[in-house]
């Protein structure tokens, strides 16, 4: 070998050094699905700080980036996306159904005190146990139309239930509806209920209160006076365990309905260290002039008011309407099952204390003002005229202000007329979605609004077929009515499959309106970049994006669809940072 030779070398290698910067992390042997057109696949990804520097369809080239400090992760062979964002969640009262009771698909004695004794392992002594809203599915399961036949019949549980659990926490549980609550002896006791039946508690054959306790009685009102607020830690602890949950779901973003106080709680947990998902605010569609007023504007921090990708201000969040779950989703037509009842309006529609009569002027100058504060809306319309009265709105504000709708969204758009799907893509409106509603609402939705209307009921088939952008969102915890999974793969498997978790029916619920997997995925990652305005920075796995990734255990793109409810997430990236690894 000549001197010559050997110096050329020497060069070239310290060449590709200066070319070659060593990086921080490095997942090798993958299924890299990017939702990227010019590359769809690759095998192998660079991350240096929090963004990806490079992506490949060959080990080797990523290989090249290894330095004395880089990790290198081997996937062998697992399926990667780019980090699930939810599009829609309620992250405060998720913390709250984890880490207090949760009893919406309890209807009998064994259920109710497995959920005490997971209360009191979670809870320290003292603390008080509250919430839990029994008998939410004994209840649907009756249907409407068996209504009285259910009052009957439902479950009610008694205060010995629970004492042998309970002897260290106070606890007032409430039912789905609230009508009825349960209160333990200890509770009774500190209320000094325990031996005295005061009006609208419910007594045995003995005379003695049983702990059933009936809404807007004066037992209730002691009992609620002596029920202490959760302290702050209480709050962070349930907040805590929702970021838990998130982590171990692959999602590194959630849209939140955003709360004051809640938002205080994400800038404390940021400050600790302790946020390992992003969050996009959504303060109410009142509070446009008001956060203006304090120097926020989207995308800024609430608290620097500086431009953050973890913790910023997003769109308003506004109501037109009620909800499917209570014959409230505002329709044209009445509901099959209640003649009479053509749904509600809500609090920024309606100036009407029954909420029947609308105001959709005052829904327009709320969104106006939102918008010359800086601020798109982001507005709940379900029932058929509530769609159709949102796209009005937004038809106006683009005709009488000359501005694009980017940005702005129908949240939920769960039952659509045939002539309003193409108003989507006319008016540039995000359809923002909630695939799991599927599952749980089937069981009632043909009983409500019929066959011909259900053929427009969570239609995103349609609604793609006609041009519009889908935001998948999970609605994480649910209603009062139904618990909503937080989970990719409930929603994966709701907009592929269109059954119940149980698989019922065979072949789906209204199949027409299945759609791939490639679309569900779109609209869980990409698309929900785009609908917080940063589409190019986030959303997939591209060079120069920041690096928040998910590495599931199955290939949601191979394997059959039946199995999708299979999948588990094993990895989840955010920002560059491995917040969750079960690899
Ligand atoms: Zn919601």
């Amino acid at each position: 070998m000549s001197q010559n030779y050997v110096f050329f070398v020497g060069i070239l290698l310290l060449f590709n050094a200066c070319q070659t910067p060593e990086s921080d992390l490095i997942l090798v042997n993958g299924e890299i699905y990017t939702m990227e057109k010019d590359m769809p696949w690759a095998r192998a990804m660079v991350i240096s700080g929090n963004t990806i520097t490079g992506v490949f369809e060959e080990d080797e080239h990523a290989r090249k980036y290894i330095g004395s400090d880089t990790r290198v992760v081997d996937l062998e062979g697992r399926f990667v996306v780019p980090g699930f964002i939810d599009g829609h969640v309620h992250f405060n009262r998720a913390g709250a159904l984890i880490n207090d009771a949760n009893l919406m698909a309890v209807a009998d004695e064994t259920g109710l005190q497995k959920e005490m004794s997971r209360m009191v392992d979670v809870l320290d002594d003292g603390e008080w146990i509250t919430g839990g809203l029994w008998g939410a599915y004994e209840r649907w399961a009756y249907g409407t139309s068996e209504a009285e036949e259910f009052q009957e019949q439902r479950w009610e549980p008694d205060r010995w239930m629970i004492d042998g659990i309970t002897s260290d926490n106070p606890c007032l549980l409430n039912n789905y509806d609230y009508s009825m609550y349960l209160a333990n002896s200890l509770a009774l006791m500190m209320a000094g209920l325990e031996s005295s039946a005061l009006e609208g508690m419910k007594t045995n054959e003995r005379g003695e209160p049983t702990g059933l306790i009936f809404r807007g009685s004066p037992a209730l009102d002691r009992l609620n006076a002596i029920v202490t607020e959760k302290s702050l830690e209480r709050l962070l602890e349930e907040n805590r365990a929702a970021l838990k949950k998130l982590r171990e779901s692959g999602i590194v973003e959630v849209h939140d309905i955003a709360q004051p106080d809640q938002t205080k709680r994400f800038i404390e947990l940021e400050g600790n260290g302790e946020l390992t998902c992003r969050i996009w605010l959504r303060p109410d569609l009142s509070r446009g002039e008001e956060l203006k007023g304090q120097g926020v504007t989207p995308g800024m921090h609430p608290l620097t008011k500086q431009p953050s990708q973890w913790l910023r201000y997003g769109a308003l969040k506004g109501y037109i309407d009620g909800i499917m779950g209570t014959h409230g989703a505002l329709f044209f037509e009445p509901y099959d099952d209640q003649p009479d009842n053509y749904g509600h309006y809500r609090r920024h529609t309606s100036d009407d204390p029954t909420m029947k009569e609308g105001n959709m002027d005052k829904m327009y100058d709320l969104i106006r003002v939102g918008y010359k504060a800086g601020f798109v809306s982001n507005v709940h319309a379900i029932g058929t005229k509530g769609v159709a009265l949102m796209l009005d709105t937004y038809e106006r504000l683009k005709n009488e202000m000359g501005i694009s709708l980017a940005g702005f969204r129908v949240i939920h758009a769960q039952v659509i007329r045939p002539e309003d799907f193409q108003r989507f893509r006319e008016l540039n409106v995000i359809a923002e979605v909630n695939p799991y509603h599927i599952s749980d609402d089937m069981r009632w939705m043909e009983e409500r609004i019929g066959h011909e209307r259900c053929k427009g009921a969570y239609a995103f088939k349609s609604l793609l077929e006609n041009g519009a952008m889908l935001s998948f969102g999970s609605d994480w915890p649910g209603t009062s009515a139904a618990e909503y999974y937080v989970h990719p793969k409930y929603l994966l498997h709701s907009a592929v499959n269109r059954t119940t978790i149980n698989g019922t029916p065979q072949g789906g619920w209204f199949p027409e309106q299945k759609i791939s997997m490639h679309e569900a995925l779109k609209a869980y990652t990409i698309n929900n970049a785009i609908a917080a305005f940063e589409g190019h920075l986030r959303g997939s796995i591209k060079k120069g994006k920041l690096a928040d990734i998910a590495v599931c255990d199955r290939n949601l793109m191979k394997i059959d669809p039946k199995d999708i409810l299979k999948m588990n997430v094993v990895m989840t990236i955010v920002d560059g940072r491995i917040v969750y690894d079960a690899l």
